[in-house]
């Protein structure tokens, strides 16, 4: 009994350091080194347990984190009419949300947390590849080198229904490209 008591501290020490310093390296190191491809980096996938630097989050992670530098350009994954632009005073931060269907209640929203600024207001129409704003670390703050667009998809009026965006992103801007109008297609919210 005596010696089980004492494992406890060691086993809860050691589960300590793989949630708060081990899992943190394994997202430091891929942080650090150039992506090489054409696309920008993955910090956090949706459904992910795991925040931007590795640490735990409280709840299962509601859109995709994608990797870029403080102050570049935010731009719009598909056409649409911008719903929300405001600091929501949370975790997400300054907040964009473009409705690519307006009127239509089953339509899908981009949702785009932490700018440092916003370059739309509610209403406006926006074309996809549009800067709507700069990239920033309002809301959930991003340690140095883990800047990110959090961006998210919604269905309908719903905002818990959620769906995993990278499925649907065809890849970067490309203003040479026709993409299709009859389905929802996304590009990254950022330059590549
Ligand atoms: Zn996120």
């Amino acid at each position: 009994m005596e010696g089980r008591l004492h494992l406890l501290p060691v086993v809860v020490n050691g589960v300590g350091m793989v949630f708060l310093v081990l899992l943190p390296l394994t997202h430091l190191v891929p942080a650090m080194t150039p992506s090489g491809g054409a696309t920008p980096r993955i910090h956090t996938g949706f459904g992910d347990w795991l925040g931007s630097e590795g640490y735990p989050l409280l709840s299962r992670h509601r859109g995709v984190d994608i990797a870029s530098r403080m102050g570049a350009d935010v731009l719009a994954a598909a056409d649409g009419r911008v719903t929300v632009a405001r600091d929501n005073r949370d975790l997400c931060g300054l907040i964009v949300v473009i409705d690519h269907d307006p009127g239509n209640p089953h339509s899908y929203r981009t949702v785009y947390c932490h700018f440092s600024e916003i370059a739309v207001r509610v209403g406006d129409s926006v074309k996809r590849g549009q800067r709507i704003g700069a990239v920033g670390t309002s809301g959930q703050r991003a340690f140095p080198g883990f800047e990110h667009v959090h961006l998210e998809l919604q269905k309908g009026r719903d905002i818990n229904a959620i769906e995993d965006n990278l499925a649907q992103i065809a890849g970067c801007f490309d203003a040479a490209t026709v993409y299709p109008a009859d389905r929802l297609m996304l590009t990254y919210p950022v330059k590549c």
